[in-house]
């Protein structure tokens, strides 16, 4: 395997989540789908990471079959523990596979979740693809990086423009929507604790015993530098992006 990915799941995997989000937005978003939730839905968490949202939907529908998938092998072990000190091992299941070539059948699912991952696959080609799967009005719900203004200082534009050019308003986001056969439900924002105190600071928390770990290796210290650069530009950015989450209907 690459060494800067070894070295990002290092410092990522004893974490509670990978991205920015909470257990209170994930519940957010799911009064927004307006479900029922003591239905027995069938629900996949796409891009799950350790699991974060997978444990908090898990909570949240008692009846619910998890489908939780991640392309990374150490990422869906940790799950696997998680879901066993949860108690829920029996009725979600992990899945080690890409969000590109998903193995599910046509319509197999009522709810697709997926929290600061579809940009792995890109929002549109994700949405499009992964709408096969979802039973004609079941819910999509994907959180994905969004300008928060129609206008913005050059710096985080140019920034963005590089790094993930599909990064658009929610106007647009939710036209993409409405483009590939959905009819949105409803859209949030995460608020700033979703990137400062569930993500950005227990991040940094992990830098000094990461850095120990790999003493004197540049890729390391490279990962961190890059890790604060962002966390910077949302310093100063901020008011400009946050994460999207998009709750919409199949047709
Ligand atoms: N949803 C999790 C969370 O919010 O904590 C993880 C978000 S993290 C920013 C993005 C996740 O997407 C990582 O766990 C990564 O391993 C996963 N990922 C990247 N490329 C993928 C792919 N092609 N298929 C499935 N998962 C992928």
């Amino acid at each position: 395997m690459d060494v800067d990915l070894q070295l990002l799941i290092d410092l990522h995997r004893d974490a509670d989540r990978q991205g920015p989000g909470s257990d209170v937005e994930t519940a957010r978003a799911l009064d927004l789908a307006r479900i029922d939730r003591a239905a027995p839905l069938r629900v996949a968490d796409i891009g799950c990471g350790t699991g974060a949202s997978t444990l908090a939907l898990a909570r949240l529908l008692p009846a619910a079959e998890i489908t939780a998938v991640d392309l990374l092998p150490a990422f869906i072990e940790v799950l696997g523990a998680r879901l066993a000190r949860a108690g829920v091992a029996d009725r979600v299941r992990p899945l080690c596979r890409s969000m590109d070539d998903l193995p599910f059948a046509d319509a197999q699912f009522d709810l697709l979740w997926s929290e600061g991952a579809i940009y792995n696959l890109g929002f549109e080609r994700g949405v499009e693809q992964w709408r096969r799967c979802l039973r004609p009005g079941g819910v999509l719900a994907v959180s994905e990086i969004t300008w928060t203004t129609a206008t913005r200082p050059s710096e985080v534009q140019a920034h963005w423009a590089a790094e993930y050019p599909e990064i658009d308003t929610a106007a647009a986001k939710l036209a993409v929507l409405e483009r590939h056969g959905y009819a949105p439900i409803g859209y949030l924002v995460l608020p700033e604790s979703c990137w400062e105190a569930h993500y950005y600071r227990p991040m940094r928390d992990r830098f000094a015993a990461f850095l120990a770990r790999h003493a004197g290796d540049e890729r390391a210290r490279a990962i961190v530098a890059a890790e604060e650069t962002e966390m910077a530009l949302y310093a100063r950015y901020g008011a400009f992006y946050g994460y999207g989450f998009y709750v919409a209907r199949k047709l």
